[in-house]
């Protein structure tokens, strides 16, 4: 790649997030020179000229346009959610084309701060006896997967230190739970751009640690920073924590 002080960057998907990060980019030192749409999609790209790629689309074409993009030998920021089960595929693809790709449910300093701190209160609680746990998330009504990945991470992260849970239970629970089950339940409302909470309750009291996003500004300058940040990385699958 040629040196620029400016990245030029595709945004692939223009929806919520995508319209966000192009609004912000300028501040960022990036460019947009390039968008991709359902219309106007990555595999159909005849003149590649762009350093970076940001992709915040959807779980059903996510996987296909980071084929294409790896196929073009662009880095990539993948902001999507809902497709981690096919992180292994992934991986193996990125090796196979020595690629880079960075990959975040979140892409909010916030919420990596949020999750530093709630892998802290389970740690802390996993030597108190007497209180169980749960995951709480609340996303606008267009939001096309549940639980959010976000919300999944996090719980990801409370199991890792609460010995008393040992599965995430992200369905509705029609009955009693499993004692060792990590309840993640998700509410779809309105607009709310994200609000993830984690509860700790004993006989005695609970305790609500709760992250609110403000306005979807949080995720679009992460994954701005995240873009810059792969452009000077060797080839590789990489998170969001890495980067900080
Ligand atoms: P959205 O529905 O507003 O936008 C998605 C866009 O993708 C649409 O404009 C759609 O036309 C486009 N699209 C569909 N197929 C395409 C294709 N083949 N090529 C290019 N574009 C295509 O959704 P959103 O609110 O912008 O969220 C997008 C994704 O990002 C979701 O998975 C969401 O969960 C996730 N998200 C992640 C973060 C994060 O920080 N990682 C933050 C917010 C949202």
């Amino acid at each position: 790649m040629e040196h620029h002080d400016i990245l030029r960057l595709a945004i692939v998907g223009r929806g919520r997030m995508g319209r966000e990060i192009e609004a912000r980019s300028h501040d960022h030192g990036l460019e947009v020179v390039e968008r991709f749409d359902s219309a106007h999609p990555v595999g159909a790209a005849t003149v590649i000229d762009f350093d970076v790629a940001i992709e915040f689309t959807n779980p059903a074409v996510v996987l296909d346009n980071i084929a294409a993009l790896l196929r073009l030998s662009r880095p990539i920021v993948v902001g999507t959610t809902g497709w981690h089960d096919g992180l292994e595929h992934v991986r193996a693809l990125v090796e196979q084309h020595r690629g880079r790709l960075i990959y975040a449910s979140n892409f909010s300093i916030g919420v990596l701060t949020f999750t530093k701190i709630v892998r802290e209160a389970a740690r802390l609680f996993n030597d108190v006896d007497g209180y169980d746990a749960a995951v709480h998330e609340v996303h606008h009504a267009g939001k096309a997967d549940a639980p959010s990945g976000t919300a999944l991470a996090i719980a990801r992260v409370m199991l890792e230190r609460l010995e008393r849970k040992s599965a995430i239970l992200g369905e509705t629970a029609h009955g009693r739970i499993a004692a060792d089950a990590l309840h993640v339940t998700s509410q779809r409302l309105g607009a709310t751009v994200g609000t993830h909470s984690v509860a700790f309750d004993s006989e005695a009291d609970t305790i609500e640690l709760v992250h609110r996003a403000k306005s979807r500004a949080g995720f679009a300058i992460g994954a701005l920073l995240a873009a810059r940040w792969i452009t000077e990385q060797p080839p590789g699958l990489y998170r969001f924590e890495e980067v900080f």
